[in-house]
């Protein structure tokens, strides 16, 4: 399943004119593979020793560019540790509070939150995001044995 999201994902680039450079790649693939909503930095540091001279610059030119081209999601905590996302379906994420693990959780959307905040505040709702909060399995375990 990850193969044929990967396949699409670089048909995408193609179609768009981006080429498809071997870093390019690697940065798609890992987004892909990987369920744990890493950073930039996070990335950076998984395919350094495949990609010995890519910069953390390459990684944020190829993050930019796969967001614009809507195939990745950003999600951003006010802070510039923003993580990425290549489940690009709605979906809400559960986050843990000890290790800042963040697992998507999928529950039908909220819609009507929006139809109703449009009607009471005038505003023109785009979009909403909700986030859990608690302690992950690993970080419970870790709390019940010591
Ligand atoms: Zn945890
Ligand atoms: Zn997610």
């Amino acid at each position: 399943m990850a193969e044929d999201k990967l396949q699409r994902a670089i048909e995408t680039l193609k179609k768009s004119g981006v080429r498809i450079t071997p870093q390019r790649h690697a940065v798609i693939e890992y987004l892909l593979t990987s369920k744990s909503h890493p950073t930039a930095d996070e990335i950076y540091k998984a395919l350094e020793p495949k990609f010995p001279s890519m910069s953390v610059a390459t990684v944020y030119n190829n993050l930019r560019i796969l967001k614009e081209l809507g195939l990745i999601r950003e999600l951003t905590y006010g802070d510039d540790s923003s993580r990425f996302d290549s489940n690009i379906t709605d979906h809400y994420h559960i986050i843990c509070e000890d290790c800042g693990k963040i697992v998507d959780f999928h529950y039908p959307t909220l819609d009507e939150i929006e139809s109703l905040a449009e009607k009471v505040s005038g505003f023109n709702i785009s979009h909403h995001r909700m986030e859990l909060y608690g302690k992950c399995e690993d970080c419970s375990e870790v709390a019940v044995t010591s």
